[in-house]
């Protein structure tokens, strides 16, 4: 153990590995301190053990994908973008590739290639790891920066960056300590949500619909100030609620209103967006092919089975009649449900199944150029632990692995930004 180090990172996530081999090239002496019994717990879980590295956007259309603040990213992804990504990986030997030209995976498609290499340089550049360390301080006097406590040791260090990630899965390290430290320096921390994850809705009867993958679900928040919030993507029925791809995306957007709301009606189009025209005349079409089939039957040539008879149930529509002895009435309110099918968003499993946390330390305070604090020399924040939350599709990894570039570029060398 050194007396003083140039660079202490706390958190061995994606940012903080990052931020200590960048340092680390540099030059500088390196301390990493990690809670966990093993670094890149998290990682390791990413894609589902496949880790979606990055994505192919390019720069404009990745930060339009985070809202309004996703320009603060600018200066971190120009110095550190996919495909500067995909090229430091390869030069660690990890080979990646895009399967579907969107997403980017180790060619290994295993989280452990990516945590390894990272490892093995870590070792190579002789950056000191110390795990099962919990930071609880910083240290510092005069605005600046002079080292972090653990709950057994201090350690000294001129620069500190903080990465210990947001709140979610909270059984992967990060449990949103970096939130407390931040406010214990005098940092902003906006109010935080679970993000990325299932949501409960109040009908019941989407758990008799739990067997298939919906595809191309739209699904738009029925609010008047808030029918801009829209997302599109494959949806799966749970027995509580609904979740897939297009859920995970939205839930960002949702979890907010649910604090506020308690309720959140949504209308869900399940039927690849056809409008109420294309629906009645898809469903003419088919009809006429056979006008024997049931009520259910031609329905199902939209939806699965299982979904269709709800839809049925809710139109007040008897399955088992010919679609053509239905009331016109019955018939308009099917059609209506199959282009806009309401549900209630009403809860969710909170931070333990929320695989990013929206909100964070405020941008406000951070030097984007640097990643350095406003308020405190040689403090850096970098990845989820800030304002900051993006999309499935890589856009997380990313943004943690290009802010903690950044950071680890120790640019500001102490020198402190003038606030914005
Ligand atoms: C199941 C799952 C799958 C995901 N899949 C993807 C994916 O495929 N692609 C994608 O882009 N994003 C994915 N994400 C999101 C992505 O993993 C995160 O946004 C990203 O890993 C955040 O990196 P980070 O370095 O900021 O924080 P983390 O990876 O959370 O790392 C923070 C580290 O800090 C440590 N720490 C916390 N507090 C302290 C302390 N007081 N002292 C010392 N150490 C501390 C933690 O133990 C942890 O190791 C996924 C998330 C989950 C949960």
């Amino acid at each position: 153990m050194k007396e003083k180090y140039d660079l202490i990172v706390i958190g061995s996530g994606a940012a903080g590995m990052m931020a200590a081999i960048t340092a680390a090239r540099n030059g500088k002496t390196v301390l990493l301190l990690e809670k966990l019994s093993k670094i890149g717990t998290k990682l390791k879980a990413t894609g589902g053990g496949r880790c979606n590295l990055t994505n192919t956007l390019d720069n404009e259309t990745f930060m339009a994908r985070f809202g309004r603040d996703g320009k603060f990213m600018m200066p971190a992804l120009e110095a550190f973008d996919h495909k500067a990504l995909i090229a430091f990986f390869r030069e660690i030997g990890v080979e990646s590739h895009a399967p579907d030209g969107y997403r980017v995976f180790p060619v290994t498609h295993s989280s452990s290639t990516v945590i390894s290499a990272m490892e093995t340089e870590m070792q190579r550049l002789g950056i000191e790891i110390r795990c099962s360390q919990k930071v609880t301080e910083l240290s510092y006097t005069d605005s600046q920066i002079t080292g972090a406590e653990t709950l057994t040791d201090t350690f000294k260090a001129e620069h500190v960056v903080v990465a210990t990630g947001g709140k979610g899965y909270p059984v992967l390290g990060a449990e949103g300590d970096g939130y407390g430290l931040a406010e214990s320096v005098g940092h902003k921390v906006t109010e935080v949500f679970p993000a990325m994850m299932p949501l409960k809705t109040k009908e019941k009867w989407v758990a008799n619909c739990t067997a298939d993958t919906i595809a191309k679900v739209a699904i738009t928040v029925n609010m008047k100030k808030y029918k801009r919030l829209k997302a599109q993507g494959d949806l799966i029925f749970t027995r509580s609620g609904i979740r897939g791809p297009v859920v995970l995306d939205f839930s960002r957007e949702i979890t907010p209103l649910l604090g506020k709301y308690e309720e959140v009606p949504v209308l869900m189009n399940l039927t690849k967006g056809m409008n109420e025209e294309q629906i009645r005349s898809h469903i003419k079409k088919e009809w006429a092919k056979n006008p024997h089939r049931n009520t259910l039957e031609v329905v199902s040539t939209l939806l699965p089975e299982s979904v269709s008879r709800e839809l049925c149930r809710l139109a007040e529509a008897d399955p088992a009649v010919s679609f053509g002895k239905l009331e016109g009435r019955t018939r308009d309110r099917l059609i209506s449900l199959l282009a806009a099918t309401p549900l209630t968003i009403n809860g969710h499993d909170g931070f333990k199944m929320a695989m990013i946390t929206r909100g964070g330390v405020s941008l406000k305070e951070i030097d984007p150029y640097t990643m350095q604090s406003r308020k405190i020399k040689g403090l850096y924040f970098c990845g989820e632990l800030m304002n900051l939350d993006g999309p499935c599709g890589g856009y997380n990894l990313q943004w943690s692995f290009a802010s903690g570039y950044t950071a680890g570029l120790l640019l500001a060398e102490g020198k402190i930004s003038s606030p914005q």
